[in-house]
């Protein structure tokens, strides 16, 4: 067998202020040198290709941090490059691809359906399509019914990229064999959201979702949670099943496990607070650490991660033993570095990528730390993955530690203080731009995490959210939209 792989991925954000071009994204070529564990689900594929002694062709990667929609030229360039690099290894038997599947580019509402469907047309019938998502994707019939399986994650924060990806492997692996046949089905849940898989009662549900695999003909079964800042008509939660050939079977699990991930909706839906009421919160929290996700401003929802409304009521209530991570402002990492650890400066600080990021703030500033080239380790389910930041500084002012980036970059873990001499154990308050991704690092040492809504160009209140083309009978639009 001869199995070729590879993929573009970026999460778009239609309302992000942000266009994301060619530079934006990292593109990864056989030819290059990647430093190990960046490669993830490749990894994965690549060793279970191997192990059954079968020939591995890696095409293109293509990765960009979330922003606005991705220019035509940028998309259309990246996928033909991908397409040709497919074309050129033909025949092949399986081809595996890594895409997010809540990608837009302009003149492209689906960049996944569209990828997939090319893929297709260069196969043939016979050839067998598997793809991995994130499950902050869309997945559409026309994807259904061009690729053979579809495997997203099941857990956000996303911990478990590498056994999704070994998931995939052996459904199209036993597929190409003639061993199974993946048939599958979607269920509209009819709702939008953000949900979060380490809280009841989605915690056991997905437990109960991986428990079912493998028995009964189901194949694998996803959550589609969608991703609520694209304005593109497929945006919605839903299951997606994938049984052994049973067409029937995989409408009914798909419906029944959409039906029940539709009746958590009420349970689902926290509403977080505003930024007052999660600085009371944190006042009479128990002792230790507080962490306030400050959601609307997370860059890997395509926030500019510059936004200034939850530092300036920090410093108007005169808050101390603070920390506040990540601020993408490069020119002012830039100043700071050049005036080194221990210089005093007045500095005007964020609130660049626009309305969205408030006004800028005039500050008194003392750098307390530099550190070139900073390295996030994410916790993963086996190894961290390495996240590059750029330069990054620390800025000490009133009793605040504010952490720069000179690349935009959502905070992901503790170290995103310690690397900067912080113990993150004796901050009382670290406010981290994130919706959930800091879960896995933070949880362990926080005395309480509270989730905020500030304004953002990912504000988690829905209902807010400006959608032209998306039908919102759904909830929380509408309450019961099955009724
Ligand atoms: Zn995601």
């Amino acid at each position: 067998m001869k199995v070729f792989a590879g993929g573009i991925s970026t999460e778009t954000n239609t309302f992000s202020p942000m266009p994301t071009g060619m530079r934006d994204y990292t593109v990864i070529r056989p030819e290059d040198d990647v430093e190990e564990g960046t490669m993830r689900a490749f990894d994965q594929f690549e060793s279970d290709t191997r192990a059954r002694g079968w020939e591995y062709v890696f095409g293109l990667y293509a990765n960009a941090q979330p922003a606005g929609l991705t220019t035509r030229s940028t998309y259309e360039s990246l996928r033909d490059e991908l397409l040709q690099r497919l074309q050129a290894a033909m025949p092949v038997d399986i081809v595996l691809l890594g895409l997010h599947g809540a990608m837009v580019a302009e003149g492209y509402d689906d960049c996944e359906t569209d990828i997939i469907d090319r893929v297709r047309q260069i196969v043939g019938p016979d050839a067998k399509i598997g793809v991995e998502l994130d499950l902050h994707c869309d997945v559409t019939q026309a994807m259904i019914d061009t690729a053979d399986a579809i495997v997203l994650y099941k857990e956000y924060p996303h911990t478990d990229v590498v056994n999704r990806a070994a998931d995939l492997f052996n459904i199209i692996a036993d597929a190409a064999e003639g061993k199974t046949s993946p048939t599958m089905a979607l269920f509209d849940c009819r709702m939008i959201g953000l949900y979060l898989t380490s809280y009841e009662p989605l915690r056991s549900f997905v437990d109960e979702i991986l428990a079912m695999e493998g028995k009964d003909g189901i194949l694998s079964i996803s959550l589609v949670h969608c991703f609520p800042w694209a304005d593109v008509p497929t945006c919605g939660a839903q299951a997606l099943a994938i049984t052994d050939g049973d067409a029937e079977k995989a409408a009914q699990v798909a419906e029944e496990i959409g039906r029940r991930f539709h009746g958590m909706r009420r349970e689902l839906d926290q509403t977080p607070h505003t930024i007052d009421e999660a600085l009371a919160q944190a006042q009479t929290a128990p002792p230790g650490p507080v962490v306030i996700a400050d959601r609307a401003d997370n860059a890997g929802g395509g926030a500019g991660s510059d936004s200034t409304f939850m530092l300036k009521a920090m410093l108007d209530q005169g808050i101390e033993n603070a920390a506040v991570a990540m601020m993408w402002d490069p020119i002012a990492v830039q100043v700071a570095i050049s005036g080194g650890v221990g210089a005093k400066l007045e500095l005007r600080l964020g609130g660049k990528m626009g309305p969205m990021s408030g006004d800028p703030l005039d500050l008194t500033v003392t750098v307390s730390s530099i550190v070139e080239e900073m390295v996030q380790e994410w916790p993963q389910q086996g190894d961290p993955v390495r996240i590059p930041c750029g330069d990054s500084v620390c800025l000490h002012c009133n009793g605040i530690d504010i952490i720069l980036s000179s690349r935009r970059v959502q905070a992901f873990s503790p170290d995103v203080f310690s690397n900067h001499g912080i113990d993150p154990s004796q901050k009382r308050l670290m406010v981290v731009k994130s919706s959930q991704h800091f879960y896995a690092g933070f949880a362990p040492i926080a005395s309480k995490i509270i989730y905020m809504a500030a304004p953002g160009a990912v504000a988690p209140r829905y209902t807010e959210i400006p959608f032209t083309r998306v039908d919102l009978n759904k909830y929380p639009w509408v309450d019961a939209p099955f009724a």
